[in-house]
């Protein structure tokens, strides 16, 4: 009994993606199908290098294909190949940026920057290219936590290029105003400088940029994630009620502008002591999931209080590169995934119209 690429196409067929609900060969990720005799070649491409489901994806179409009669063997090449944000392509300004995702809302010191500089490592770290763009001017921390002293260059006088660390491309308002400047700059001198930063910097091709946003709900932080027409918000809360009534805010003021929100991150959900292992929720645990749940927004994880994160945001080198095989590191790659996992969502949700499904 031979075997042909159209029996490969529909075992494929019947594998389906969980996550985007549709199956792999409708999201158009079987590629290079060849067959001789009983053995196949094919190739599979993800739609993120950082997929949540990847283990799973690969047993189902490895099952998939031991069921295919007369098939001894078979040999898949895995890949991923990052699709654009529906409005990507057409968008004037970061023409090479597959997806700009905004991590806001918030007062400071929930753990924006933290969560932005880690999303961003740990994306890089699973084979996606990665800019990090810091537009706080209240406190742009980027710099310190990235460990970047040098200022980016401009080899033209009009654009800047991005500084490169731990894999990723940064740049920083940080890097071009002093730090008491940026607080008295107002208005049109602000916008100018923060769109000088989205517009004028060669970032090249990247599937992903994370954009760390000002905090709050104000209208530099409004007209900034407008303007880079951004794949989806990532919301950065603690489990107290005052940084979720930030959430509540953030979430219209995204839904105004139509700005899909990815998910909800609970930063310091609980502190572990390194002493005896105790679990202390200081900031009482639980409040970020149940805000998810009360919007109907995805969940995309928690980040313990630990002071592993904080020493290696002051040494310049993200926990997620210094200590990888850590909890909290894995608890922030468990994140990203998520977060890469939405994205492909929303954008294949868009692409071929698939419902909401939450
Ligand atoms: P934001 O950007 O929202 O102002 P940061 O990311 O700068 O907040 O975090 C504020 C401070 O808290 C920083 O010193 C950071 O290292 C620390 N921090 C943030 N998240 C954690 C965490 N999960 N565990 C320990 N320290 C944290
Ligand atoms: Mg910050």
């Amino acid at each position: 009994m031979s075997v042909s690429e159209r029996d490969i196409l529909a075992a494929m067929s019947k594998v389906m993606d969980p996550e985007l609900h549709i199956d792999l060969v409708k999201a158009g990720m079987v590629k290079d199908v060849r067959v001789d005799g009983d053995k196949a070649k094919l190739k599979i491409e993800l739609t993120t290098p950082a997929c949540p489901m990847k283990g799973k994806i690969q047993a189902d179409a490895e099952a998939a294909l031991k069921q295919v009669p007369g098939l001894k063997t078979f040999d898949i090449e895995w890949g991923a190949q990052v699709r654009s944000a529906p409005n990507a392509g057409g968008q004037a300004i970061l023409p090479q940026v597959k997806n700009v995702i905004l991590v806001g809302a918030g007062k400071g010191g929930v753990g924006k920057s933290t969560v932005s500089v880690n999303l961003a490592a740990a994306l890089a770290r699973e084979g996606a290219k990665v800019g990090l763009l810091d537009a706080d001017f209240y406190g742009p921390s980027v710099p310190l936590m990235t460990g970047i002293t040098e200022k980016p260059v401009s080899p033209d006088g009009k654009t800047l290029l991005p500084l490169e660390k731990h894999g990723l491309k940064v740049m920083s308002i940080g890097f071009l105003v002093e730090a008491d400047q940026a607080l008295i700059w107002r208005g049109p001198m602000l916008h100018g400088a923060l769109m000088q930063l989205v517009r004028d910097v060669r970032w090249g091709e990247l599937d992903y940029l994370v954009l760390d946003l000002p905090p709050g709900t104000g209208d530099v932080a409004l007209s900034l994630s407008q303007s880079v027409k951004a794949s989806g918000a990532v919301l950065v809360t603690t489990p107290q009620d005052v940084a979720l009534a930030d959430v509540v805010r953030a979430k219209q003021m995204f839904d105004k502008v139509h700005i899909p929100v990815l998910g909800i991150v609970e930063n310091m959900s609980q502190f572990v002591c390194p002493h005896c292992s105790k679990a202390t929720a200081i900031f009482n645990r639980g409040g970020g999931r149940k805000a998810a749940e009360m919007f109907g927004i995805p969940f995309l994880g928690e980040i313990p209080l630990e002071l592993k994160i904080r020493e290696a945001g002051d040494a310049g080198v993200p926990v997620v590169i210094s200590h990888p095989e850590s909890a909290e590191a894995q608890a922030f790659v468990a994140m990203a995934r998520n977060i890469a996992g939405r994205v492909s969502t929303e954008n294949m949700r868009v692409a071929v119209k698939l419902p909401v499904i939450r």
